[in-house]
C-alpha cells in the first residue's frame, strides 16, 4: 500500500513526495475513504500515529478554491502548542495548494488575529475558547464551516471544555460534517458522540492484545476503595520491589482521593498528575518521579498518554479500566526495553465485567491473587460506592428508610414541626371575616358561609 493507492490529487501527491513520505500510516489508510465520504467519523488514535493527515487529506483533496472569507474548515485542539503543530502540518501537505490556513490561541493579542480573520481564510485552526470569543466579536462567522473537525477530544473533556465545545457547535450550521479525533476512548468522549454525532462511523488502530512476554500480570478482587488503599499500603511497604510505580486512576477525583490517602502514608514519596493540576506542577512531578525522587505516581489515563518514564517496576490498575484498549496502554508503561514488569489490577464486583473485556481482548486469564491476610478489609463506602436508589416511588426504599431511619433521623420537636406560613395578620383577619385570601378563595368562603 502507497499513498498511490488513495484516491489523492496531484498537488498533495508532490507535497507528499517533497516530504519524502511514501506509505499511508494505518490510520491514514482506514480513514481516508471514510473521511472523504462526508459522514461523521470517530477516529481513535494517538499522537505519532500520522492522525492529523489522516484527517487532513481528504479534506483538503476535496476542498475547492474559493475566495469567499468565511473559513469552511474549522479544528479545534486543546492546546497552543497543537494549534501551532496542526498548522506546520496543514502548511506542509498545501505546498502545492492554494489555500489559507490561520491558527489562533488564547493568551496573546486578539486585536492581530480579528485583523488575520477579517483577510480571509479557508481553514481556521483554534483552541475553543479563543475561537468562542473571536466568534462573539462577529469579526469571525462560523456559518459556512463545512467541517468541524475535534483533535484530542479525551483531553479537552478532561481539561473541563464540554460546554465550550456545545456553546461552539450552537454557532455552527448544523448541516456540516463532524470529525472527531482522540487518543483514549473516556465515558466523556462517549457522551458526547452520542449527543452530539450522526451515526459515526469509527475508525482505529487496533490495539494489539498481545501484551509483552516480559510483563507478569495479576489481580486481586478487592472490595471497595478503602480496602484497596489497605493493600496498596500492603505492597508499598516493599519498597525494594516497588521502587518505581505507576498508578492508574480513570478520574481526577479518585486521583486526589488517592494522593491525599496515600500522600498521608508514605510522606515525601507520592505525586500525582491530572488535568487540574497546571502544567508546570505536572512537569514537576513527571521530573521527580523519573529522577526517582518520587517513588509513586499516580496519573489519569488522559493525563498518562504523554509519559515517556523508564524503568516502571509496576504498573498498578487502581480501578478496571472500562475499556480494555486502556488497559493493554497502561500496562505498556512497565517492561520496557525488555526489562522485567509487572502489572497488577484491583477489581470490585462492579468491575468484574470490565476484568473480563480485558481477558477476552487478551484471549488470556489473568493470575488472580489472594487477599493477603494483614490486609484489613474495611467496610466503609465512599460516596460513589453507597447504594443509590434513583426511582422515586420505590416502595422496598420507603420500608427501608422505616427500618433503619439512620444515625441523625429524630423526631422533631413540636415546636419546631410548625409551618410557618407567612402573613399571620392577614390570615387570622381573613378567618375572623371570612375575606377570600385570593380570588379563587371567593367561592369556597361563599359555600362556607351557606351552610
Ligand atoms: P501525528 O500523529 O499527526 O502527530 O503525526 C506524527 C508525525 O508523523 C508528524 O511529524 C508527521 O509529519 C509524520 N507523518 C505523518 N504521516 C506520515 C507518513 N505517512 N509517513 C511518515 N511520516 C508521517
Amino acid at each position: 500500500m502507497t499513498f498511490r493507492n488513495l484516491n489523492l490529487n496531484t498537488p498533495l501527491f508532490n507535497a507528499l513526495d517533497d516530504l519524502g513520505f511514501e506509505k499511508p500510516t494505518p490510520i491514514q489508510e482506514q480513514a481516508f475513504n471514510v473521511v472523504a465520504s462526508g459522514r461523521d467519523v470517530v477516529g481513535i488514535a494517538q499522537t505519532g500515529t500520522g492522525k492529523t493527515f489522516a484527517y487532513m487529506l481528504p479534506i483538503l483533496k476535496n476542498l475547492k478554491f474559493s475566495k469567499q472569507e468565511n473559513p469552511r474548515v474549522l479544528v479545534l485542539v486543546p492546546t497552543r502548542e497543537l494549534v501551532v503543530q496542526v498548522v506546520e502540518e496543514i502548511e506542509k501537505l498545501s505546498k502545492y495548494i492554494n489555500n489559507r490556513v490561520l491558527g489562533v490561541y488564547g493568551g496573546t493579542n486578539i486585536n492581530t488575529q480579528k485583523q488575520a480573520v477579517a483577510e480571509g481564510l479557508d481553514i481556521l485552526v483554534a483552541t475553543p475558547g479563543r475561537l468562542y470569543d473571536l466568534a462573539l466579536s462577529r469579526v469571525l462567522q462560523l456559518k459556512s464551516i463545512q467541517k468541524l473537525v475535534i483533535d484530542e477530544v479525551d483531553v479537552m473533556l478532561d481539561l473541563g471544555f464540554r460546554h465550550q465545545l456545545i456553546n461552539i457547535f450552537d454557532l455552527l450550521p448544523e448541516r456540516r460534517q463532524n470529525i472527531m479525533f482522540s487518543a483514549t476512548m473516556t465515558q466523556e468522549v462517549d457522551t458526547l458522540i452520542n449527543d452530539f454525532f450522526r451515526n459515526p462511523i469509527r475508525v482505529s488502530i487496533a490495539v494489539s492484545g498481545t501484551p509483552l512476554d516480559n510483563i507478569s500480570q495479576h489481580r486481586y478482587n478487592v472490595p471497595n476503595f478503602h480496602t484497596k488503599v489497605n493493600l496498596l499500603e500492603h505492597l508499598l511497604g516493599d519498597t525494594e520491589a516497588f521502587n518505581r510505580v505507576l498508578i492508574f486512576v480513570a478520574f481526577k477525583r479518585m486521583a486526589d482521593r488517592l494522593f491525599d490517602k496515600l500522600d498521608a502514608i508514605f510522606r515525601d514519596d507520592v505525586c500525582v498528575i491530572h488535568s487540574n493540576k497546571t502544567q508546570n506542577y505536572r512537569l514537576r512531578s513527571i521530573e521527580a518521579f523519573s529522577a526517582g525522587e518520587h517513588r509513586i505516581l499516580i496519573a489519569t489515563d488522559v493525563m498518562a498518554r504523554g509519559l515517556d518514564i523508564d524503568n516502571v517496576s509496576h504498573v498498578i490498575n487502581f480501578d478496571t479500566p472500562d475499556y480494555p484498549e486502556n488497559y493493554m496502554h497502561r500496562i505498556g508503561r512497565t517492561g520496557r526495553a525488555e526489562r522485567k514488569g509487572e502489572s497488577l489490577v484491583f477489581s470490585t464486583e462492579k468491575e468484574q465485567d470490565a476484568i473480563e473485556r480485558i481477558e477476552g481482548l487478551m484471549d488470556m486469564k489473568v493470575p488472580l491473587l489472594e487477599l493477603p491476610d494483614s490486609v484489613e478489609i474495611s467496610t466503609e463506602l465512599i460516596e460513589e460506592e453507597r447504594p443509590q436508589i434513583k426511582e422515586r416511588h420505590n416502595p422496598l426504599k420507603r420500608r427501608q428508610d422505616e427500618d433503619a431511619p439512620g444515625q441523625a433521623f429524630h423526631e422533631k420537636k413540636e415546636k419546631n414541626k410548625k409551618v410557618n406560613q407567612g402573613g399571620s395578620y392577614r390570615r387570622d383577619m381573613a378567618k375572623k371575616y371570612k375575606k377570600p385570601k385570593t380570588r379563587g378563595d371567593k367561592n369556597y368562603n361563599k359555600r362556607s358561609r351557606r351552610k
